[in-house]
Order: C-alpha cells, then structure tokens, then sequence
C-alpha cells in the first residue's frame, strides 16, 4: 500500500501527535533512546521469518501477500491508539497479527507484555505451535528471546523473557495470572471463549494491569465472533471506530466494501417463474457495484492490493447523524450519475481524508458541514471477511459453495457467518427469518412505481436528530412493494425540518407508463420526541389524511386492531389527540408476512439496493413471552443495541392503509382500476429515462418531464447473470 504524504500534509491532523508520541516514548523508557521509528508491518517485512510449522510456505514474511492485514498491524504505531479490535474470520489475519505485534515490541520496543488465550492449555499450546518456532526462525528474536544471558527460572513455556522485558502467557480463566504483574501490551486472543470469572470479565481485569503505563498501553483483542448479542468481540467491535475495508475496481476505480449478500453472484438454473431449480456455485464471483463487471479470480486478487480501511461508526455532528457507509453510498451514486462511467471515484474524499504516514494508514470519517474528524481512533476496530482473504480456498465460489451447502441448517449457517463473514449470528429455529434470504431478495423494478399498486401511504417514525420514512406501494391484497426509504437529517423541533418532510410527501411518483401516484395517507409517530411538533404537522393536514399516531403499550399483550375501529368523534384543533393504533398486531402481520417466499397476497416486495442493515432493523424485535398475575402473554420487544426505525416505518406505513380501509378504501377495486396502461405514453426503457406524463394522466403537478430512475443501476447488470 502506498501512503500518500503529500495529502496526508494537507489534511488537518489532530493533534501534534507525533512529538507527543515520541516524548512518550521517552518517558516510558527512561534514559533509553526511542525505538526506530518503523511500524509493525515494515517490521515484520525486514525481520521476520516464517516457520515451517506455521503453514506451508516458509521465508520471509511479507505483508504485501495478506494485504487486508496491513491495516491492524499499523494500528499499534497509529497516534492516539490504544486498544485494537480484530473482529475478523478465521485464518485470515488474526494469528499473525498478534504474532507481529509481539516480535515488534520483543525487538524493538520491549516491555512487559501479557498474551491471554482462553484456558492454560491452549495458552501453552499457542506457545509451542507459534511463539517458539517464530522466535527459533526469525534471527533477532532468536537473539533476544530466552538466550542464555536472561535465561533463568521463571523461563518457561509460559514465560518469555527478553531484554528489557518478557512475554507471560495466561489462561483468562485464571484471574490470579491476571493480577500480578503490570503489563504495557495485551495480546488477548479467542476473546469469545473466555469465561466470566467471580472477579469479573478478564479482558477488563487484564486491562487494569496496565494503569501504571500512562499513556503508553496497549490492548489488542482478536477472535472470529461468535453468537449474536452474547459476543465479546461483537461488543468490542461495536465500541471502536468500526473500521471496514474497500477495494478498487480494476474496471473502473470504484472502492466497494465487499458484502457477499450485495456483491457476489452465481448462475443458477431458474423455471418460468423464477424459482431457482439448481445453483452453479463454482461460477460465483464479485461484481462492481458501480460499472457491473465481474472479477476474475485473479482480478479479485489483484483488487485486494488495494485494500485500505475506512472508519465507518455512525456519529453525531453539527446537530445531525451520520452514517458513513449511507454517506458514501449516496455519494457515489450521485457521482456516477452525474458523470457515468466514473465509478464515483471522488465520492471516497466527500466523506474520509486519508490519513497516512509510514507508521499509520487510515481513512478517518469527516463530519459532511464542518469537516472536523468526528469519530475518535482511539479504538480502532476491525472486520473483515473471507471476501478479502488472499488465499485460493477461501475464493468467492468456495464461499458460495459452503453457503449453499450450510443455509438451510442452522448449526452450519451459524458456523459460515462466524468463519467464513466474520460476522456474529444467532441461530433462528422454525419459521423465524433469515435476514440473508431477505437481503438476496431484493427486485428491481422498472419505474418508482411498479405495476399492481393501487396506493401509496408513508410511514414516519421521529428520532431526535432526523426522521426516517418509508413509502409503501399496495396491491391487490395488500401485497406490497417498498418503492423508497428516506432519512431527513435535522432537529424535528425545526419547521425547516418538516418542511422538507412535506415536499416530500407532496411529492408525484410515477409508473412506467407515466401513470402518477401521491402519497394518500401517512403515519407520523408522535410517541417519542417531539410531540407537540408532529401534533401541529399532523393537525394541520388532516385533510390529506396524515395522522399523529402512538403505538398502543403492551398491556397483557392484546391485540388491537391496527387502527382503531372505534375512533372518537371529530376532534377539533384544539382537542387534537393522536390515533392509538395496534403495534403488536401490526407486528404480527408484518413478520408473518416477511415469511412469505412467493408474490401474492401479503408478499413484501424490497427493491434491491437495501441493505442488510435494512433488513437488519426490519427484522430487529423478538417475541417474548411475559407474565404477569399469573398469565402469559406475548410481546414484540428490542433486544438492547439494536436499531428498529425500519421496522417501525413499515408498522406505521401499514397503519396509514388500515386508516384508508377504515374510511372507506376498496384496496382491490383501486388495484383493477389503475390496472390499464396509460395510452400515449411511450413504455420507459429500463434505467433511468425522462417521461413526459400525457395530459390526460392528470399530471399537472408533475410538470412537463420527470425523471425516473431505476431502483439500482448497478445491479441490473449483476442480475442479468442470474
Ligand atoms: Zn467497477
Ligand atoms: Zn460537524
């Protein structure tokens, strides 16, 4: 990876790290001189050797062939770093990192370090199978490691002594190995499997360890993670930075983040109505999300040369919330439409400054308004998965052969996204969903509206730093089509806030033969934040049917119509109250509906470019069994750390079509009625097009021409393999 200094000048560091950095070093090592000032990385590049026992190739260690690795070994010499996450699939960068960051520090820069693996005995075994062949083969650890000059008794299988300090290994099982010596570096590996002791989380009680070193310590923390909401290394990661690697297209340049369910793609044999009758899994590969091109495998490897690590952690800024990975993706989609072919290239620098020196290389995320580095690298996470790993059985058809092989059994499938994603999952049994199966569901369709919608309603759901809504298409009974989700960022006390929400909702959407539709009636949750702002939004717009609502609580858990059969009577302004409408029973009716595999009613159609972060929330809530006096009931609940606004969108969407029922609303008739294609217009090509609504379509809002984009550009040539 090459750094680039000239950029790295002109980018605003955060502080005059690098003197303080050296000062420390000072401190730490009183009258000793800083060690060279090289990273990890270079290190191991200049000198480490490999064994024969540590896999099949032996020689030099070069870091250019585990390129994705570069990225957490230059962490420990990254100003302001302190603790290192590695949430990474297995046998692919996590060894040997830790292995690196040993001998860097053994060298170079010793000092008292611990090494925690899960129980004693695997700690010597890590011992025997790595450190020992690692010291015996690479000349200057072998010089230093357990010579004869510091030999002496403590010298152990779990003991490694050097000048000017030693390596302990411990079982983290042992809390009394954890709380003897101070230590400056902590190498925790297998994190997951360690237990909880009476004296509490190990991790944490080897950390304390460290307090003597100021601000010189370090704590690195590896594993493949494990069950979802139960991982320590899920946590970990989920409290960094959140680092996540990019690669550049070798057909156009654009930097994608590799996802499997987004990306990569097999031919697969499928009858008349698209059902897939046999998968072709060794022809899987990945395809650019921007110009379609599918890699070669040695394309894929080529790519990989490129890798660089972006943070990635939502952050607060200026008043708003900002999800880096949305930021870039409509960045470069906004790019590529303005310049086609373009790949979007310039999208990376609207949302990272690159920031590198031969010691440190990462994208850091800017705030979009003031530009300041708005998440902290003090923690730096990192997660990658088997689609970056350069060795040649853990090839994109590897990874698609093994999903096929695992998808429909729980056990395996929790295996393949631990090993194989780097990823944490809980098993679902029986009809519970599969977020994976929903993401690869994904449709494109040919104009904003698809054929068989009757009406739109919009669902709203208010945080306190923006409101999100989705627009709901329903057909013949209530099948359904997702036609748009958006996120309004801003202060919902604002009326600029809610005057963007309602050019929105004013806003004409079109069928592919011209035919246009608004939004007939819209949910807005006033049960959070903000609730005298959505009453006044909402009174004021009664006549277009958009309603101030609040989820009913979930008393004894019963089911209550999803609107109101029995509605007051008409309110005036003044004793405006908002609509209580059946949550639970919403919720019931979604997910029963999720479980549906086949169009028809009830079928929830997604376009394409959803994520799984999408589907994610969709799918976030559990049913759970309470009890109270004696009797058991079931309630839809969040686990903690979870996100729910799509989830809540589509109940509130679903509500703004029960309200439309309950006055009057014939779904299916509306259905036939617009069944008829609009004559005089021309049918619209797929992709995107300009249209001229015909006059007698009643488009007078529309205005002369619109634009009508497909749901994803890019995907449509994915598919076309399909
Ligand atoms: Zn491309
Ligand atoms: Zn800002």
């Amino acid at each position: 990876m090459s750094t680039n200094k000239s950029q790295n000048l002109a980018n605003p560091p955060p502080t005059s790290a690098q003197g303080k950095q050296a000062a420390l070093w000072r401190a730490a090592r009183p009258g000793g001189t800083p060690p060279p000032r090289i990273s990890v990385p270079e290190w191991a590049d200049r000198y480490r050797k490999l064994a024969k026992e540590a896999g099949s190739t032996s020689g030099n260690w070069s870091t250019s062939t585990v390129e994705v690795a570069r990225g957490p070994m230059l962490a420990p010499t990254e100003p302001g770093v302190h603790v290192i996450t590695a949430m990474v699939s297995t046998q692919m960068l996590k060894t040997a990192l830790l292995e690196n960051i040993f001998g860097y520090f053994a060298h170079l820069d010793p000092c008292p370090m611990l090494l925690l693996q899960p129980k004693e005995d695997a700690a010597e075994q890590f011992s025997k199978e790595r450190i020992n062949p690692m010291v015996r083969v690479t000349p200057v650890l072998r010089e230093l490691v357990g010579s004869s000059k510091t030999r002496n008794a403590d010298e152990t299988l779990l003991f490694k002594s050097f000048p000017g300090g030693f390596l302990a290994l411990a079982g983290a099982g042992s809390p009394d190995n954890l709380a003897r010596r101070p230590v400056r570096v902590i190498l925790a590996d297998e994190v997951d499997k360690y237990p909880v002791t009476r004296e509490g989380d190990p991790i944490s009680l080897a950390e304390e360890r460290t307090a003597s070193f100021g601000a010189n310590w370090l704590s690195v923390r590896a594993c493949s993670p494990t069950v979802q909401d139960e991982s320590r290394i899920e946590k970990s990661y989920l409290s960094s930075d959140q680092r996540r690697a990019s690669v550049c297209c070798p057909g156009c340049g654009h930097r994608q983040f590799l996802d499997f369910f987004r990306h990569v793609d097999w031919k697969k044999r499928k009858d008349d109505k698209g059902v897939v009758l046999e998968h072709f899994p060794r022809t899987a590969r990945i395809f650019c999300e921007a110009c379609g091109l599918g890699w070669s495998e040695g394309e894929r490897l080529m790519t990989l040369r490129t890798v660089r690590w972006h943070q990635t952690r939502p952050f607060n800024c200026c008043g708003s919330r900002h999800v880096p990975l949305d930021m870039y993706d409509r960045a470069w989609r906004d790019a590529e439409a303005r310049d086609p072919g373009s790949g979007g290239i310039t999208a990376v620098d609207a949302v990272w400054d690159w920031w590198a020196s031969e010691r440190h290389a990462v994208y850091r995320v800017k705030c979009p308004d003031c530009g300041t580095w708005a998440v902290d690298n003090q923690h730096a996470g990192f997660q990658a998965s088997k689609l970056y790993s350069p060795w040649s059985k853990d090839k994109p058809s590897d990874i698609a052969t093994k999903w096929l092989a695992a998808k429909d059994d729980e056990d395996l499938k929790q295996a393949w996204w631990n090993t194989q994603m780097g990823m944490p999952y809980r098993a679902h049994s029986g009809k519970d969903l599969d977020l994976e199966t929903l993401a690869s569901r994904g449709e494109l369709w040919a104009a904003q509206v698809p054929f068989g919608v009757g009406v739109l309603t919009a669902g709203l759901d208010v945080q306190p730093d923006r409101v999100e809504c989705e627009l709901v298409g329903w057909g013949r009974d209530e099948e359904s089509w997702s036609i748009d989700y958006e996120v309004f960022e801003g202060d919902p006390e604002t009326p600029e806030l809610w005057a963007r929400v309602d050019a929105y909702l004013l806003k004409t959407w079109y069928r592919h033969d011209g035919r246009p539709f608004n939004v007939s009636s819209a949910c807005i949750d006033s049960g959070g934040h903000n609730t005298q702002r959505v009453y006044d939004f909402a009174k004021a717009r009664l006549g277009r049917r958009i309603y101030a609502i609040k989820g009913e609580s979930a008393r004894n858990g019963q089911r209550s119509p999803v609107w109101p059969t029995k509605v007051p009577s008409r309110r005036n302004k003044a004793t405006y109250r908002p609509t209580i409408i059946g949550v639970n029973t919403a919720k019931d009716t979604i997910r029963n509906r999720l479980n549906k595999d086949a169009p028809g009613p009830g079928f929830m159609h997604f376009p394409a470019d959803r994520d799984l972060n999408y589907y994610a929330q969709l799918t976030s809530e559990r049913i759970v069994v309470k009890e109270a006096s004696g009797h058991k009931y079931r309630v839809w609940e969040l686990p903690s750390g979870r996100a729910n606004e799509a989830l809540d969108c589509r109940v509130y969407a679903y509500a703004a079509l029960c309200a439309l029922i309950h006055f009057g609303l014939k779904l299916n008739r509306t259905v036939e009625d617009l069944a008829e294609v609009l004559h005089g217009a021309p049918p619209l090509p797929e992709g995107e097009v300009s249209v001229a609504p015909t006059p007698q379509a009643g488009a007078a809002q529309g205005g002369p021409s619109v634009r009508v984009k497909s749901a994803a550009p890019g995907r449509s040539r994915v598919s076309k393999l399909a």
